[in-house]
C-alpha cells in the first residue's frame, strides 16, 4: 500500500537514511496525498500501461504508479536515493529502477526492451531540466501516448502560449506540434518539501496521432525553431544564419522569406507553427546548395 506522501513519513525516512536534499537535482518531494491522487486521475493509468517515471525521489508517486500500472520504469539520477527506493518499493515486483540521468538514457532501447509496448510518462519533474526532458521525450520518437507532469506554473504557461507573447518559444512550438496540452491541477508550493519559491501545475500532454502541420524533415524543423529563438533580440535572418548548423546562407534565408511574403526584419517570436513548418520545408530544399 502506498504509505508515503505526507510530511511525517517523508521526514522519518530522510532522517533514517540521513539523506540530504540536493538543490542541484531539483529535489522537491511531494507531501500531499490529495495531489498524488489527482496526478493519478489525470494520467489515466491502466494495467495495460508501461509507465516511465523520471525522478522517483523517495518513491512517493512510484508506489501509486506501481499499484495501478502494468509496469513502471523509474529513472533516478541521485545514487543516495537508491537505498531508500529499494526499501519503499520493495513490496512491488513490477518496477525497474535505474540509477541514471534521464537525458543520457537511450529511450528507444528502453522502449524496445519493454517489447515495444505503449509508454506513458508520469513525473514530478526536476525543474532545472524540464524543457530538455520534454523535448527529448518528444524527439525520441518513442510512441508515448501521454506525458503527465508536474512543472512550474511558468513552464506550464510556456507550453500553452502562441506567438507575440514573452513566454512563446521552442517549448511552446514543440508542445503544439506533438501534443494537446491540458492543465489538470494547480499545486501550491506548500505541497512540497522543501517548499519551492513558486507554485506548480500538473499538465497532461496527449500526443497527436498526426502532427497539425506537414513537415519534410522534423529534426530540421526543430533545428530551425531553436536557432530562431536562440537570439531572441535578433532578427529571424540573423538567428538562422548565426546558428551555423542549418547549412543555409544569408542570401538563401532572405530569398525564402521573400518567397513567403515576409519582411527580412521579422523576429522569430511572431512566427506560428504553420509558418515555421513552411520556412523549414523551404530552407531544407535549398540548404547546402
Ligand atoms: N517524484 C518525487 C516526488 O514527487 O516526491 C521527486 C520529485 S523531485 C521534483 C525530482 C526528482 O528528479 C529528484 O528525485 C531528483 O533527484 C531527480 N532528478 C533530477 N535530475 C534528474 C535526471 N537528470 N535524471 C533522473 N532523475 C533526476
Amino acid at each position: 500500500m502506498a504509505n508515503l506522501g505526507n510530511i511525517s513519513s517523508t521526514a522519518e525516512l530522510l532522517q533514517k537514511y540521513q539523506f540530504r536534499m540536493q538543490k542541484k537535482y531539483g529535489q522537491n518531494f511531494l507531501i500531499d496525498t490529495n495531489i498524488l491522487r489527482k496526478i493519478m486521475e489525470a494520467a489515466q493509468i491502466t494495467k495495460e500501461d508501461c509507465v516511465l517515471e523520471i525522478g522517483p525521489g523517495i518513491g512517493t508517486l512510484t508506489q501509486y504508479l506501481a499499484e495501478t500500472a502494468g509496469s513502471v520504469i523509474a529513472v533516478e539520477i541521485d545514487k543516495d536515493l537508491i537505498p531508500i527506493l529499494e526499501e519503499t518499493l520493495a513490496p512491488y515486483d513490477n518496477i525497474t529502477l535505474l540509477n541514471e540521468d534521464i537525458l543520457k538514457v537511450d529511450l528507444q532501447k528502453l522502449w524496445e526492451e519493454q517489447g515495444g509496448r505503449q509508454f506513458k510518462v508520469v513525473a514530478n519533474l526536476p525543474y532545472y531540466i524540464t524543457t530538455p526532458i520534454i523535448m527529448e521525450l518528444f524527439e525520441s520518437h518513442v510512441p508515448l501516448e501521454s506525458i503527465t507532469v508536474m512543472v512550474q506554473s511558468e513552464v506550464a504557461e510556456r507550453m500553452q502560449v502562441g506567438p507575440g507573447t514573452k513566454a512563446y518559444g521552442a517549448l511552446s512550438l514543440a508542445v503544439q506540434y506533438f501534443a494537446k496540452p491540458e492543465v489538470m491541477v494547480r499545486v501550491p508550493a506548500s505541497c512540497f518539501i522543501p517548499r519551492p519559491k513558486v507554485d506548480s501545475m500538473v499538465i497532461r500532454l496527449t500526443r497527436h496521432i498526426n502532427p497539425p502541420v506537414e513537415v519534410e524533415d522534423e529534426a530540421y524543423l526543430f533545428a530551425v525553431i531553436r536557432a530562431s529563438f536562440n537570439q531572441r533580440r535578433k532578427t529571424l535572418v540573423n538567428g538562422l544564419v548565426n546558428a551555423g548548423s542549418l547549412g543555409v546562407t544569408r542570401q538563401q534565408v532572405e530569398d525564402v522569406l521573400e518567397q513567403m511574403g515576409v519582411s527580412k526584419t521579422i523576429r522569430g517570436e511572431t512566427f506560428t507553427l504553420e509558418r515555421f513548418a513552411e520556412l523549414s520545408n523551404r530552407l531544407g530544399r535549398v540548404k547546402g546548395q
